[in-house]
């Protein structure tokens, strides 16, 4: 179970994230929505340390990894971004072997072995020696997919994950989102596409203004929003 205590997060003066208490238990899938510049991303960042908390605990499996070092934490909690960062100075099977042959989690071999099954499974074995910049953007989102999974993380957080991708690219991304799902993962899922939150997703929190105002059932929070700030958001969103 991942639980987040208090989290704050501040740039400079700025409070963006103002005091964010959530559980997530194991195997949900929970979509996070919330307008533009609500703090989505900064939230998911400071769950992974890609920003440190200013303040609050961030609790998997009873251990406070705030007290915790980076490496360990990066093993646990994977992420998905929503511009893939692949290395592209480093083919795709360099980019998923990296992190668990430099952190010793695996022998240069054994990753490389891994990758190629993942791969395989992918449907993108004949890419292994290529580099991003030759692969189309649900390609390369693919990859990233799997490099997360090679750390073999408890949870995957997702920013946007389609959100750069042409529309014929989001299904291949999605339907890998879903396998890995069946399997029983952990996933926290930012995404403005309301229709793959509502079909995917177990739950949804909904944020604004560096809080969660709302923490319900799919069904509950698109059928019954409760606060004005999520009925406003939710016209607003459909009338697009
Ligand atoms: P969202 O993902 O919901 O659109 P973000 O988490 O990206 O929102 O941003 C929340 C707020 O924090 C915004 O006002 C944004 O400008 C600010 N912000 C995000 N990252 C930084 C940063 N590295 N330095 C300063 N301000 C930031
Ligand atoms: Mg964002």
């Amino acid at each position: 179970m991942l639980e987040i205590k208090n989290l704050e997060k501040y740039f400079g003066e700025k409070k963006v994230l103002k005091g964010i208490n959530v559980k997530i238990n194991d195997g949900e899938l929970v979509g996070i929505i919330g307008p533009s510049g609500c703090g989505k991303s900064t939230f998911l960042r400071s769950i992974n340390f890609l920003e440190k908390p200013t303040k609050g605990q961030i609790i998997l499996d009873g251990d406070d990894l705030v007290d915790n070092n980076m490496s360990l934490l990066r093993r646990k909690i994977g992420m998905v971004f929503q511009q893939f960062n692949l290395f592209e100075n480093m083919t795709v099977l360099e980019n998923i072997s990296f992190a668990p042959i430099k952190l010793k989690i695996m022998t240069e071999k054994e990753a490389k072995k891994r990758a190629r099954e993942l791969l395989k499974q992918i449907n993108l074995l004949d890419k292994a020696d290529f580099y991003p910049q030759e692969l189309s953007g649900g390609q390369k989102q693919r990859v990233a997919i799997i490099r997360t999974l090679l750390m073999q993380p408890e949870i995957i957080l997702f920013d946007e994950p389609t959100s750069a991708l042409d529309p014929e690219m989001i299904g291949e991304v999605t339907n890998l989102m879903r396998e890995i799902a069946k399997n029983g993962m952990t996933m926290l899922i930012v995404s403005h596409e309301l229709n793959f939150i509502k079909r995917f997703c177990t739950r949804i929190l909904f944020m604004d203004d560096g809080k969660i105002i709302e923490d319900n059932t799919c069904e509950e929070i698109f059928n019954n929003p409760q606060s004005e700030k999520l009925q406003k958001f939710l016209s607003k969103v459909r009338n697009i």
